[in-house]
């Protein structure tokens, strides 16, 4: 899968399993990108999966990459 997690810092449901089983690596108390380093948190909040990235401002460029 395609690293996103220098333009996205938060994925709900499906989007969020799938990006977490493909993408990155679990360290024990985080997802963590093998690509960047960005560190993700895997929430439930009212029966939704959440997905949000640690400190995203490290992470996320403003400008679109390429
Ligand atoms: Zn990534």
């Amino acid at each position: 899968m395609e690293c996103r997690c220098t333009s996205v810092d938060v994925l709900y449901d499906s989007e969020a399993e799938a990006y977490a089983a493909d993408h990155l690596r679990s360290d024990g108390t985080a997802f963590v990108c093998p690509d960047t380093g960005a560190r993700w948190r895997a929430e439930e909040r009212s029966r939704q999966q959440v997905l949000r990235q640690i400190e995203p401002e490290k992470h996320l460029s403003r400008r679109p990459q390429s």
